[in-house]
């Protein structure tokens, strides 16, 4: 009698099969040598693949994916000097407290420490830049450990981490009888806030005289937006969002404080701050932009954070979503409202309509070139009220925040608690394909500083490629925070070769980085006015497969407002 043939898995396979059984649905990657197969076993397997051409761009793309739908994707890489590439997308999502799943080849397990090709500590490097970093010993021990680091990126707070496919892993074969898939880990539990801290927190919120909520993007993550809302109306608070928990409760709603930022810092006696860290971007919590003796209302779901920089008057450990609950049902209970005709609410609103009409004032200007503000302005009044806005750059970044309006939680995506300048298009690119699948109807809209583009532009080849309608807008100063225009420079270089007198602000005046575009295949235009912006925007939005670039040319020179206090990257000049 023949012996029946004995069904046989690759390692690639198992990675591919394990991942589906974790419910990842997509893979951001550059493939080569040794994870080729990786790759079309996941696509075989039914995960979406996208082929990106750096791998810091991939793992963007996957750090976005898992902020946006709260499951982590995948970015793949080959070894060494890829898996480093990739390095700056988990540390951006470990610091922006995002799920990732990284998987990279490495070399062969018995060539270890042979001098292999791109032979690298690569468990090692990625433990600085995750909160779990492991190699499988053997192809039976590859679903654990995938759905170990599936289920480590989102429970807790959500971070980046690593699995290590050695090479010779990827194309052996075991037999199918050996291998067990974990069934998919369950969501994240939901951990509640000690009660005693919950009535302390309303109590001392019932003795503000002048109390701020502050929405993070901790908020967004925890998907808490009808809560939040919720508490924010009943309570009749003022709240103020970060740049990422824009959107949360709508930037439109009469509750919120965004265009008094400074001065509802500078002056709130009591502040709930649900997830978002007292760090650079709300200045530590510390004077001279808070209050001395401002009483913190921390929540948050990791028990080190509460307590940094400033000692919490009260300390809410736990989800957000289910802590707010947990502090709307205790109000309930009461009928507490903070009193809208406070001399609070006044000095706010006031503050409010003094700055809505210092900005107006720069949108309407009509010299050209344009300023940022007239830029924004027109921007603004051609978006969909339900884009996903994707930005960086350093002032575009800075006022661009100030000037679009998000209406919708996680319907912003920026340069984030690293400063990471050229995520842009990764995140557009994540976004573009999860609304592809989700609300194919909603649009992309990556706005960029001519700088930040420079940092991964060749990611418009991915975007035509997918046939992704994304909307590039790059800001062009001709330069990093300030250029200058072409006959400044034309006369600059009389005196000298660039290397020796450019200032290293400054970058070639009037670039076509249209031309990026249209060299793949997607539409680019070249804007000096804001009619010609405005055609641009709508032709842009009527076209429904291929991308767009409208390259805005602005005053090189332009800048933001003046500001009372100097915030974000400027602070440093
Ligand atoms: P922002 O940039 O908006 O200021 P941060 O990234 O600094 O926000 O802070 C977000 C915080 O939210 C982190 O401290 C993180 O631990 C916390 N966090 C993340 N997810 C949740 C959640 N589901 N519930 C509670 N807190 C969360
Ligand atoms: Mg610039």
């Amino acid at each position: 009698m023949m012996a029946t043939l004995e069904e046989t898995v690759t390692g690639a396979q198992i990675v591919a099969e394990a991942l589906v059984a974790q419910n990842v649905k997509y893979m951001f990657g550059i493939v080569g040598i040794p994870v080729i197969e990786v790759a079309i076993a996941a696509q075989v397997a039914g995960i979406k693949y996208v082929g990106m051409r750096n791998e810091q761009a991939a793992c963007y793309a996957a750090s976005a994916v898992g902020y946006l739908t709260g499951r982590p994707a995948v970015c793949l890489c080959v070894s060494g000097p890829g898996l480093i590439n990739a390095l700056s997308g988990m540390a951006n999502a470990n610091m922006n407290c995002w799920p990732l799943i990284v998987l990279a080849g490495s070399s062969d397990a018995n060539q270890e420490t042979m001098g292999a090709f791109q032979e690298f500590p690569q468990v090692e490097t990625c433990r600085l830049y995750s909160k779990f970093s492991a190699r499988p010993s053997s192809l039976e021990a590859i679903p654990n450990i995938i759905e170990k680091a599936v289920r480590t990126s989102i429970y807790g707070r959500p971070g980046a981490c690593y699995v290590d496919i050695p090479g010779d892993f990827v194309n052996k074969s075991i037999s199918t009888s050996n291998v067990r898939y974990p069934d998919c880990c369950l969501p994240a539990p939901i951990s509640l806030a000690d009660t005693f801290e919950v009535h302390k927190a309303l109590q001392i919120l019932k003795n503000s005289h002048q109390p701020l909520v502050i929405i993070g993007k901790g908020a967004a993550s925890s998907r808490a937006e009808n809560s939040i809302r919720r508490f924010v109306e009943d309570c009749g608070l003022p709240f103020l969002p970060t740049p990422m928990g824009k959107g949360v409760v709508p930037d439109n709603h009469p509750n919120c404080v965004s265009a008094a930022r400074s001065s509802a810092l500078k002056n709130a006696d009591v502040i709930l701050l649900l997830g978002a860290r007292l760090n650079w971007i709300l200045h530590f919590g510390l004077p001279p932009r808070f209050q001395e003796n401002v009483n913190i209302i921390q929540v948050d779901i990791c028990a080190e954070e509460l307590g940094n920089n400033v000692k919490p008057a009260a300390s809410l450990l736990g989800d957000i979503d289910a802590v707010t609950k947990q502090l709307l049902e205790h109000q309930r209970r009461t009928t507490w409202k903070y009193p809208s005709d406070s001399t609070w609410w006044k000095n706010l609103r006031a503050k409010i309509k003094a700055n809505e009409e210092n900005t107006n004032a720069l949108a309407l200007q009509t010299s050209l070139p344009m300023n940022y503000y007239t830029v924004f302005h027109h921007v603004r009044e051609e978006l969909p009220s339900n884009c996903i806005i994707v930005s960086e750059g350093a002032n575009t970044m800075d006022i661009g925040r100030t000037m679009l309006q998000n209406y919708q939680p996680r319907h912003r995506l920026d340069a984030g608690t690293f400063g990471t300048m050229g995520v842009g298009l990764g995140f557009a690119i994540a976004a573009a394909m999860v609304t592809k699948e989700q609300s194919p109807e909603q649009r992309v809209i990556c706005v960029e500083g001519d700088s930040a583009f420079g940092f991964s532009g060749m990611e418009v080849e991915t975007m035509c490629r997918y046939n992704l309608p994304i909307i590039i807008i790059v800001i062009n100063n001709n330069g990093i925070y300030s250029g200058f225009d072409e006959d400044t420079w034309a006369e600059m270089l009389k005196s000298g070769d660039p290397e020796s007198i450019a200032p290293p602000l400054s970058l070639k005046p009037n670039a076509h980085y249209e031309q990026v575009m249209t060299a793949f295949g997607g539409k680019g235009y070249f804007v000096r006015t804001p009619d010609e912006l405005q055609l641009a925007l709508k032709q842009s939005l009527a076209e429904k497969r291929v991308p767009s670039l409208i390259n805005v040319m602005i005053d090189p020179q332009s800048d933001r407002k003046k500001q009372e206090f100097h915030w974000l990257t400027r602070s440093n000049l």
